[in-house]
């Protein structure tokens, strides 16, 4: 088996080492002796979505997000869209997660129109929310999610989507309403940058299984020796659970 990983804009999308989520996928598929391709694809290169199963969009600040509406208006918004809807999967982190919404108005007042593959929107305001974070995540039995995040849009959710999670400490979507992150189809959206998916492996594998599956049919995945990621995760917990 194997998975076609496209990272979306990987040279002005990434955050806080947002990169180190696609090294671990395709670090994941190979210790399980499946093959993993990574193409990146940028500013001026088409993107053709039929050539890929899974998507990666990184965090960006507002004005690296400004600067793609140009690009995405050319023709990857229609592929993004469309491959949304065609179930293909996707994480999405941050800025990323924000432009598949249907727009972000900064906090002092620019409007960006974005794709709008979401039922979703942003309005940003001067306060940010930053710091480590957690949310319980239905999907994981359970098991909380750790991050770290850091923005000033504040997202709210329509009904066209679920939350991926319910917020334990931290921001969130918003501040406001305890959800975190969004789920629509194959699409996994969420605030937590960097090392989201090392930090939770079992988040990874979710993603993996769902687009392996989508491709290939039920498929059961070999565990994998976490000790070293299970202990990154649980200090973190700890660390929350005690400020
Ligand atoms: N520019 C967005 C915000 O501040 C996204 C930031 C990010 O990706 N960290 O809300």
């Amino acid at each position: 088996m194997e998975l076609r990983i496209c990272h979306l804009y990987p040279d002005v999308l990434n955050l806080y080492g947002d990169r180190g989520n696609v090294m671990c996928l395709q670090h994941r598929l190979r210790w399980r002796g499946m093959e993993a391709t990574v193409t990146g694809v940028s500013v001026g290169q088409p993107l053709k979505a039929d050539d890929f199963d899974l998507f990666f969009i990184g965090g960006g600040q507002d004005f690296e997000q400004e600067v793609l509406l140009e690009d995405l208006a050319g023709g990857k918004a229609d592929e993004i869209r469309a491959a949304v809807e065609d179930g293909k999967t996707f994480l999405a982190i941050c800025g990323g997660y924000q432009m598949l919404g249907s727009y972000y108005k900064t906090w002092d007042g620019q409007q960006c129109d974005f794709i709008g593959a979401l039922d979703l929107y942003t309005e940003g305001e001067q306060e940010r929310l930053i710091g480590n974070f957690m949310f319980s995540c239905p999907e994981l039995n359970g098991l909380n999610v750790v991050g770290f995040e850091n923005h000033s849009g504040r997202t709210y959710l329509g009904s066209g989507v679920k939350p991926l999670g319910t917020i334990l400490y931290g921001g969130g979507n918003n501040g406001r309403d305890k959800t975190e992150g969004a789920r629509y189809r194959n699409v996994f959206a969420t605030y937590s940058h960097g090392c989201l998916l090392p930090k939770n492996p079992e988040l990874a594998d979710l993603i993996l299984k769902n687009a392996l599956e989508r491709r290939y049919g039920t498929v059961s995945l070999e565990s994998l020796d976490d000790v070293l990621e299970r202990n990154a995760h649980d200090s973190m917990e700890r660390r929350l659970k005690q400020a």
